[in-house]
C-alpha cells in the first residue's frame, strides 16, 4: 500500500513541518505522518514566532531556505523589534500571528509540494530491524519502511498536564498524548526525561475594556 519513502516525519509541529520541507527541497520522498491533520502547525500557546533567542533562529530558518518565516509574513498581526534601547546583538524580532492563518499556511504550503505525502495516525513504534530504524509502525498496525525517520513528537511524548493540584496524560490542552515510543527508545539505549511548559490564562476579549489599555506600536523600545 505504501512506498518505500526516503524520509518519514513524525508529527506535523513547526519542526515536523520544517523537517519535511527541508528533505522534500533536497529531493527526498518524504511522508508527513500526524496523528490528526486538522493540528498541522498549530501553535501551542502565545501566538508567536521569534523573540529573545528564537528570533534569531527563525531567520537562520529562512536563510537555509525553511518556510517558517514566509508562513509567518503572511499570517502576521504585530511585529516588533525587542530590546532596541539595548544594543544591536540584543535586538530580537518577534511577530504576533493569527494562529488559524499560520496553520492554514503551512498546510497549504506543504500540500503544495509534490514530495510530500500525508498519512494522519498515531505512530508508537519504530520499526526495528538488525538494529537500525527501517521505519515506522502504527497504531492500525502498518508498518510503513523508510531510509530515516525524524521524530518531531513535540510535547506529545508521554505528556503530562498539570492544572492546580490536578495530573492527567496529555499532549496539549484537549489533545492525548503519544505513548510507546519513549518506551521503545529506552529499551534501545536512549535516555528520556520531560521537560517543562507554561502556558498563560486564556481571556475573552469580550470582556476586556480596551480603552484602558496601551496600544503598542509596531518597532516601540
Ligand atoms: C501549554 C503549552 C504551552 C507552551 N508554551 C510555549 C511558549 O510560551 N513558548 C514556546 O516557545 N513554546 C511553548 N510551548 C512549547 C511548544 O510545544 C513549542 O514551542 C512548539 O510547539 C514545539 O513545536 P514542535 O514542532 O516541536 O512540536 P508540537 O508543536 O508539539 O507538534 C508535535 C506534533 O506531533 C504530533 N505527534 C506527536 N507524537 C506523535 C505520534 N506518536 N504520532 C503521530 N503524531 C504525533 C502532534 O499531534 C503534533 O502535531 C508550549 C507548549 C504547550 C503544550
Amino acid at each position: 500500500m505504501f512506498p518505500k519513502y526516503n524520509v518519514i516525519v513524525v508529527g506535523a509541529g513547526h519542526a515536523g513541518c520544517e523537517a519535511a520541507v527541508a528533505a522534500a527541497n533536497m529531493g527526498s520522498k518524504v511522508l508527513l505522518v500526524t496523528m490528526n491533520m486538522n493540528t498541522i502547525a498549530q501553535m501551542s500557546c502565545n501566538p508567536a514566532m521569534g523573540g529573545v533567542a528564537k528570533g534569531q533562529i527563525v531567520r537562520e530558518i529562512d536563510a537555509l531556505g525553511g518556510y517558517s518565516g514566509i508562513v509567518t509574513d503572511h499570517s502576521m498581526v504585530q511585529f516588533r523589534m525587542l530590546n532596541m534601547s539595548k544594543g544591536p546583538a540584543m535586538w530580537s524580532p518577534r511577530a504576533q500571528n493569527d494562529r488559524m492563518m499560520f496553520a492554514a499556511k503551512w498546510r497549504q504550503m506543504l500540500e503544495s509540494h509534490p514530495n510530500i505525502d500525508f498519512w494522519q495516525e498515531t505512530v508508537p513504534g519504530l520499526l526495528i530491524k538488525n538494529g537500525a530504524c527501517k521505519g515506522i509502525v502504527t497504531s492500525l498496525g502498518l508498518e510503513i519502511e523508510s531510509d530515516s525517520v525524524v521524530l518531531t513528537n513535540g510535547t506529545f511524548l508521554n505528556g503530562l498536564i498539570h492544572i492546580g493540584e490536578k495530573q492527567f496524560g496529555g499532549g496539549r490542552a484537549g489533545e492525548k498524548a503519544a505513548t510507546g515510543i519513549t518506551d521503545q527508545l529506552i529499551e534501545l539505549g536512549f535516555e528520556a526525561g520531560r521537560m517543562k511548559t507554561g502556558t498563560p490564562p486564556r481571556i475573552d476579549g469580550r470582556s476586556l475594556d480596551y480603552t484602558k489599555m496601551e496600544i503598542q506600536p509596531e518597532m516601540t523600545k
